[in-house]
């Protein structure tokens, strides 16, 4: 299908990244089985909260600071180098596929960036760095040195509007492609779990990639239930 294809379109989740050694969410051990996840609400309407949802980010700012794109990453990037892939649209927020060699107007962010922060009020960008020194001696996130806005990690929260410009950009390319691969996502997450379906819709050919089956393999055209690195790397072999 790869072979055959001329414009394919990559959808990662947080599966493409378990090689990497950042934990999934719904995989057994995966994050929600410790933590619920902190809604925009919480965050926005509570002081205790924004707390919490930054003790845990720094909590894992070694690991994101410090993680390195895995196989599955270089595979995509190198199909996207020879121009099969037009466009990688991800759900994840650790900027492994920009780290692997992808430019950066090929990747579409559906769910943000959490390497960064960003004021909620007027956008303005804060790196992660100045917010855990303020943490650190404070016990509390700063506010926004432009205008005393909340700041918050650069990531789409639940109850948090989609940004627009990512997801127009998606649908594009998702119609706009003949071959849809999904990369290790388990398809539950709305409104990002509604691109496959699209792509078949357009007249795509769907693939899933997934360790376990997912919410939407009855579509698909083929799915693998497999590792993603050694199945991107044997696809990328097989296409010479
Ligand atoms: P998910 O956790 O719901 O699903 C991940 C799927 O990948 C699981 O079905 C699992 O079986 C599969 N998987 C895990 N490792 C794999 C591997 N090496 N090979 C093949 N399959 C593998 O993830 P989701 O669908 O992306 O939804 C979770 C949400 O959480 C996303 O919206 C994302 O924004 C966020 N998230 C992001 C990261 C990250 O940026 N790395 C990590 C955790 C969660
Ligand atoms: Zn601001």
């Amino acid at each position: 299908m790869l072979r055959a294809s001329e414009r394919a379109v990559v959808f990662t989740g947080a599966g493409i990244s378990t090689e990497s050694g950042i934990p999934d969410f719904r995989s057994p051990g995966g994050l929600w089985t410790q933590n619920a996840p902190i809604d925009f609400e919480d965050f926005v309407s509570s002081r205790e909260m924004r707390r919490e949802a930054w003790r845990r980010r720094l909590a894992m700012e070694d690991m994101f600071s410090t993680v390195q794109p895995n196989a599955g990453h270089l595979a995509v990037a190198e199909l996207v180098r020879r121009g099969k892939v037009s466009h990688v649209i991800t759900q994840n927020i650790d900027n492994l596929h920009q780290d692997s060699g992808v430019p950066g107007e090929q990747v579409i962010e559906l769910h943000g960036n959490t390497r960064y922060a960003k004021c909620l009020d007027c956008g303005e960008r804060m790196e992660i760095a100045p917010v855990r020194a303020h943490f650190e001696t404070h016990g509390d996130p700063p506010d926004c040195a432009m205008c005393g806005g909340l700041v918050k990690t650069a990531t789409i929260s639940f109850g948090q509007a989609m940004p627009e410009e990512a997801m127009a950009r998606a649908q594009e390319a998702t119609i706009a492609g003949d071959l849809f691969l999904v990369l290790g996502s388990s398809l539950v997450v709305y409104p990002a779990a509604g691109f496959p379906r699209l792509a078949k819709r357009a007249g795509a050919k769907l693939v899933i990639v997934n360790r376990e089956p997912t919410e939407q393999d009855e579509i698909a055209d083929l799915v693998i239930h497999a590792g993603i690195g050694e199945t991107m790397q044997a696809a990328l072999a097989a296409l010479g």
